[in-house]
C-alpha cells in the first residue's frame, strides 16, 4: 500500500496538476529553457499572430521590435536569448531547430539582416531588432519579452507581452490555459497522489500514463513511442557531449571535460570510483552540450538538463536496468517534476537553482528508485532527500553563461540523486520524517524570499565573487 507521510505539512489545497509529459520534457537547444527555448517559442507565436492580422494592417508594417526585460535582460547576452528570439521570429522551432542555426545567426553579428515574410509583406530583421531593456520592471514575471509590430511612424500595429515562466513554458498577458481533457486521477500534492494510488491500486507509472492519456487524448502506444524518442534524445545528448572537445562559447574560456573525465574514470582501480566517475562524465557531457547551444531535453530545465540523462544512461549502460524499467522510472520521475512545478517553481529566475538542479536531482532519485522496483513511499523519500539537500541553492551563473557553476552542479546533482536513492532504499521508510510536499513547500518559500540577485541575474554570489577575487 502507498503510504502518505506521517508528518504532513499544511499544504493549501490547489487545483489538480494538468501538466503533461511533453509539456514538461521538451527537446530543444540550450543553454537555458527560460532564456532560449521559451523566448524562441515566443518569437514563433508572435510571428504567427502577426501573420494572421488583416491584410490592411499588415500592409502598414514597417518594423518589428522585441525588448527583453528582467533576468532575460540581465543574463540574456550570455544565454543567447537575443539569438533565440531572432531564430524563433525567423521560423525555427525548439524541437526541430538544427544545432547550426543559433551559432550561424550569432556569427553574423548585429549587422546581418534576414528577411521575415508576413503574408505578402517582407520585413528586414537582425539582432539589432532585439534590445535589452531594464532588469527591474513591473510585469508579473521576471522573464518578460515585449514584442511590437510597428508602422513607419513607430505606431504599434500589434503588440504582445510574453512571459517565459520556466522549463520552456510561455504565457502572455491575457493568456488562459488551453482547453484539454481533465486528469482521471486528480492530485495536486504527493499526499493526494498517494490517495489516488491507494484507491486505484495503480503503480505510479501507470497512474501518470492514464492521466496523460486523459489530458492529451493521445493513445498509450503513441505516448510510449514519443517517450522512447525523448529518451533517445537524452542518450544522444550524452554521446555527443562525450565526443565534444575544445572550449565552450563565451568569454570564460571554459574547457569541455566530459571525454577526459570518462577516460580517466574508466582507468580508476576501484569499481565504485569508476561508476561514480562515469556518472560525472555523463552529466558533464549533457551540460556541456547545453552550454554550447546543443540539443538537449529539459528535465526540468536546460540548465539542469545533465542530471536525468546521466542517470538514465548509467542505469542502462552500467547498471543493466532494462528498457521497460527505465521508461517506468522516467514516468515516475515526471510526477516529482510536476509536483515541484505546480507547488513551487522550476525556474532559476523564480526560485533559484534549487528549482533546477534540485528538482532534477529529486526526479533522478525517484527514477532510479522506481526503476529498481521500490514502493511509492520509498520513491517519495528518495526524491525528498535529494530535494531537501538542495534547498536554498541560488542561481548565480558567472558572466550569465550556463557554465559555472552549472556544469559541475549537474554532476553533483546526479551523484546526490544516486545517494538519495540509496538512503531511501536502505532506511525504514516509515521512519522518514520529512515529506516531499514539505520539501517542495520549503523550496517555494525559500525561492520567494530569495533576493533577486540570486535568481539568474548574475548580480550576486559566485557570479560576482569570481569576478571580484
Ligand atoms: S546556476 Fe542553476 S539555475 Fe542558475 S543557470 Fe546554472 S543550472 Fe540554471
Amino acid at each position: 500500500m502507498s503510504q502518505p507521510h506521517p508528518a504532513e505539512p499544511l499544504v493549501p489545497r490547489r487545483p489538480p496538476i494538468e501538466t503533461t509529459l511533453f509539456d514538461f520534457f521538451k527537446v530543444g537547444p540550450g543553454p537555458s529553457s527560460s532564456h532560449t527555448i521559451g523566448p524562441m517559442k515566443a518569437g514563433n507565436d508572435f510571428v504567427e499572430c502577426c501573420a494572421a492580422l488583416p491584410a490592411d494592417e499588415l500592409a502598414r508594417a514597417a518594423d518589428l521590435q522585441v525588448t527583453l526585460l528582467g533576468s532575460l535582460s540581465a543574463t540574456g547576452k550570455g544565454h543567447g536569448t537575443d539569438t533565440a528570439v531572432l531564430a524563433g521570429l525567423l521560423g525555427s522551432r525548439p524541437e526541430s531547430c538544427s544545432p547550426e542555426v543559433l551559432p550561424s545567426l550569432r556569427a553574423g553579428g548585429a549587422q546581418a539582416r534576414h528577411v521575415l515574410r508576413l503574408g505578402g509583406k517582407e520585413l528586414s530583421l537582425g539582432l539589432g531588432n532585439i534590445c535589452f531593456g531594464p532588469v527591474q520592471h513591473d510585469a508579473p514575471f521576471s522573464n518578460t519579452l515585449r514584442c511590437s509590430l510597428r508602422d513607419a511612424a513607430g505606431r504599434e500595429i500589434f503588440g504582445r507581452e510574453y512571459y517565459s515562466v520556466g522549463g520552456g513554458f510561455i504565457q502572455w498577458r491575457g493568456w488562459t490555459p488551453p482547453e484539454r481533457g481533465r486528469p482521471v486521477h486528480p492530485y495536486g500534492t504527493m499526499r493526494e497522489l498517494h490517495r489516488c494510488l491507494n484507491e486505484t491500486g495503480l503503480t505510479l507509472h501507470e497512474l501518470i500514463l492514464e492521466n496523460e492519456t486523459a489530458i492529451t487524448g493521445m493513445s498509450r502506444p503513441a505516448i510510449l513511442e514519443r517517450l522512447d524518442d525523448m529518451m533517445d534524445a537524452m542518450y544522444d545528448s550524452v554521446r555527443r557531449g562525450l565526443r565534444g572537445s575544445g572550449r565552450l562559447p563565451g568569454t570564460l574560456g571554459v574547457w569541455r571535460k566530459a571525454g577526459a573525465l570518462l577516460e580517466r574514470a574508466a582507468a580508476l582501480p576501484y569499481m565504485v570510483d569508476r561508476f561514480l566517475g562515469k556518472l560525472n562524465a555523463y552529466a558533464f557531457a549533457v551540460a556541456e552540450e547545453n552550454a554550447s547551444g546543443g540539443v538537449i531535453v529539459t528535465a526540468p530545465t536546460c540548465g539542469a538538463a545533465g542530471v536525468m540523462p546521466a542517470l538514465l544512461y548509467a542505469m542502462r549502460q552500467d547498471l543493466n536496468i532494462g528498457e521497460r524499467a527505465l521508461r517506468e522510472g522516467l514516468l515516475a520521475s515526471a510526477a516529482v517534476g510536476f509536483l515541484a512545478k505546480h507547488n513551487a517553481g522550476i525556474a532559476g529566475a523564480e526560485v533559484g537553482c534549487q528549482g533546477e538542479v534540485g528538482v532534477a536531482s529529486a526526479m533522478g532519485a525517484a527514477m532510479l528508485t522506481h526503476a529498481r522496483g521500490n514502493a511509492a513511499t520509498v520513491v517519495e523519500n528518495a526524491a525528498e532527500v535529494a530535494l531537501e539537500h538542495h534547498l536554498g541553492l541560488t542561481c548565480d551563473p558567472v558572466g550569465g553563461y550556463v557554465q559555472v557553476p552549472c556544469i559541475e552542479r549537474n554532476a553533483v546533482g546526479a551523484i546526490k540523486a544516486y545517494n538519495a536513492s540509496l538512503l531511501a532504499t536502505c532506511e525504514e521508510s516509515a521512519h522518514h520524517l520529512v515529506s516531499l510536499d514539505a520539501a517542495i513547500m520549503a523550496m517555494g518559500e525559500t525561492g520567494r524570499e530569495m533576493s533577486a540577485k540570486f535568481k539568474e541575474t548574475s548580480e550576486g554570489g559566485l557570479a560576482v565573487s569570481i569576478v571580484e577575487c
